[in-house]
Formats: C-alpha cells, sequence, structure tokens
C-alpha cells in the first residue's frame, strides 16, 4: 500500500483546494520559512484521525480551518482527503483504492468519510492500525519524535515496537473486550 494523493481545502494555511499526487519513491516537499510544509504533514496526521489541537500546533481544534488573510475571508470549514493505493490489500479493506477524507466546521461538527461514506473515528483508526500509517503510526515522524522515542520511558518506547509488530489491533480488542 502507498500514499497516492492528498487533496486539501481550507486547512490551515491552504485556501484553495490542493491536489498533491505522490509517486512512488520519494517526494520531497521543499519552500521558504512558513510556506505550509509542515502543513501538509499536519494535514496527513488531522485526517488520520489526530484530536490534539496541540499537536497540529494550534490553540484549538478550529485553529485548523483557515483563518483569513488581509486579502481573502476566513472559510467556514476545512476538509482533507488522503487516497492510498490498496492494490497488495496492506489495509484490511476490500478495495483497490482508499481514500479517507474528514472535514470539519467552525461549529465544531464534524464529519469522517472511507470511500465516499461516512464512518466514525474509530473505523479509521482500526482501518490504520498497525499498519504505521495511523494517527500514531511511526510512518508520521514529527520534529524531536526520535529524541522523544530514545528519551521515552521502555513503556512507552514499546509501544512503537509493538505497532511496528502488528500487535495493537489485539491489545486494543483485548482492552474493549474487559471494558465490556
Ligand atoms: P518552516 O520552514 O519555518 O518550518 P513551514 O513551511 O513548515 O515553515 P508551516 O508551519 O507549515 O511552514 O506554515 C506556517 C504558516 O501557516 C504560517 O504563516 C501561519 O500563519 C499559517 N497558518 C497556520 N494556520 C493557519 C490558519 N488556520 N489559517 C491561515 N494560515 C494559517
Ligand atoms: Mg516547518
Amino acid at each position: 500500500m502507498f500514499l497516492k494523493k492528498l487533496e486539501i481545502y481550507g486547512f490551515k494555511s491552504f485556501p484553495d483546494r490542493i491536489e498533491i499526487q505522490f509517486e512512488r519513491g520519494i517526494t520531497g516537499i521543499v519552500g521558504p520559512n512558513g510556506s505550509g510544509k509542515s502543513n501538509i504533514g499536519d494535514a496527513v496526521r488531522w485526517v488520520l484521525g489526530e484530536q490534539s489541537a496541540k499537536s497540529l500546533r494550534g490553540g484549538k481544534m478550529e485553529d485548523v480551518i483557515f483563518s483569513g488573510t488581509e486579502k481573502r475571508k476566513p472559510l467556514g470549514y476545512c476538509e482533507v482527503a488522503l487516497t492510498f493505493d490498496n492494490e497488495d490489500r496492506g489495509l484490511d479493506i476490500d478495495y483497490t483504492e482508499v481514500t479517507i477524507m474528514r472535514r470539519v466546521y467552525r461549529s465544531g461538527e464534524g464529519e469522517y468519510f472511507i470511500n465516499k461514506n461516512a464512518c466514525r473515528l474509530k473505523d479509521i483508526v482500526e482501518l490504520f492500525r498497525d499498519t504505521g500509517s495511523g494517527r500514531e503510526g511511526y510512518s508520521v515522524v514529527g520534529q524531536g519524535k526520535v529524541d522523544e522515542i530514545l528519551s521515552a520511558k521502555p513503556e512507552d518506547r514499546r509501544q512503537v515496537f509493538e505497532e511496528a509488530a502488528g500487535v495493537m489491533k489485539y491489545k486494543a480488542r483485548k482492552e474493549e473486550a474487559a471494558r465490556k
């Protein structure tokens, strides 16, 4: 499975609808300071279900919506869609292509979709669990993350390895069953 396309509308510094296509191999995103490189990484984590405004470098969730400039009015909502090539069924869902989408309004209301079908955050988190690509997956290595892993408590560091080993799914199910 690999990331094919990222579409953004109204997220942070992107008021226009933009589409970034990724090829197999490495894609680099370059640009001057403040041009929105990190915002692209934030968009990826956000659509995967990131719930912490702080980790998205904002104060509240609304801060991810384009807040306007001198020339442009703020927007009322934003959305991000991420499309994966799933020929190899790396994601446990029977489609060759999987698009997940998240939209949020200023009112705080939000929606998630998997291949255009409305779903819960939980469905997205479960779909990506153990793939390494979820919101807490090791595939997004933010600034300071390497330091954080090296200096983490052994129990916390273990989570990174468990995700890589693909056992988080079972742990989560066990915990859920124990709560019932
Ligand atoms: P650097 O090279 O310094 O790391 P960068 O390319 O990673 O820069 P970002 O941090 O992605 O830059 O972008 C920061 C810009 O995004 C700032 O100019 C900030 O004003 C803008 N920005 C963030 N949130 C919003 C928002 N909700 N609405 C409009 N602009 C926003
Ligand atoms: Mg940056």
